[in-house]
């Protein structure tokens, strides 16, 4: 499940050569080009499966409970794990989202600022 005009889904195909931190059938791990923290990870489904956590539905629970079980490995293998982190889903614009494939970000290495 692919679409044509998604950055995401361009580095899934290899259209955009990405060195993946993390891949599996399943999903993909890898740095954000603009990272916000020493460590700036994306966990993503290799599929265009849904835009955002605004889409989700029942049918998408077992997949997300995967990809919260990966952010926990990644999180370990990255590092960031005893310190702590932050996990981030964007959705829509105020919340600044750019990629509309869903993604989640991790985000550690340092003393994280407060939301908003
Ligand atoms: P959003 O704002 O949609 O939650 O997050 C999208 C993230 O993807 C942004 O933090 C942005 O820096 C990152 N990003 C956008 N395009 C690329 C890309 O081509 N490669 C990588 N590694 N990250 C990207
Ligand atoms: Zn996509």
């Amino acid at each position: 499940m692919n679409n044509p005009d998604c950055i995401f889904c361009k580095i899934a195909t290899g259209e955009i050569p990405k060195d993946f931190f993390y891949r599996d059938a399943e999903f993909m791990v890898f740095a954000d080009i603009h990272p916000a923290a020493p460590t700036h990870l994306l966990v993503l489904p290799n599929d265009h499966i849904l835009r955002s956590m605004a889409e989700v539905t029942p049918e998408l629970h077992p997949m997300l409970g995967r990809m919260f079980q990966l952010a926990r490995t990644i999180a370990e293998k990255a590092g960031v794990a005893d310190d702590g982190y932050r996990l981030v889903f964007n959705v829509r614009h105020h919340a600044g989202q750019e990629v509309d494939h869903l993604h989640l970000h991790i985000l550690g290495g340092q003393v994280l600022g407060p939301l908003g």
